[in-house]
């Protein structure tokens, strides 16, 4: 945990935010602001500031997020009709929150 990070708070089950799935790894929540009908965040439990602070190590995280972003998909019915998988890395990328996350997002029509 790190402190003052939304994130480890929303992920620690700190928040009121609603928790659509949970693992020991990560949790998936929805964006509060969504970009499309369908806005998931895919969010490992550990603290990891960006994709450039990812270690050798964390590869069993990253496997893990893309896998439950393919059962989210399907779960929120998006998975035929397609979606798109985001990171963005710091604030030139559009990176707003300092904690490692993949969106999900689909469902136009
Ligand atoms: P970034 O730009 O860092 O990749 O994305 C951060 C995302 O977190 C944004 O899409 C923003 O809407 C979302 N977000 C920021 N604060 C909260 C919050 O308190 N709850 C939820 N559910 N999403 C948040
Ligand atoms: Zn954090």
């Amino acid at each position: 945990m790190e402190k003052g990070c939304l994130f480890c708070q929303i992920s620690h089950g700190e928040t009121s935010t609603e928790l659509l799935f949970e693992n020991d790894t990560l949790v998936v929540f929805k964006d509060i602001h969504p970009a499309a009908p369908v806005h998931l965040l895919i969010v490992p439990k550990q603290h990891i500031r960006s994709i450039n602070d990812l270690q050798d190590a964390d590869r069993p995280i990253l496997a893990e997020m893309l896998l439950v972003a393919r059962d989210m998909a399907a779960q929120s019915g998006v998975a035929t009709s397609g979606y798109r998988l985001f990171v963005n890395v710091e604030r030139g990328g559009g990176q707003v929150i300092f904690h490692l996350h993949l969106h999900l997002i689909g469902g136009w029509k």
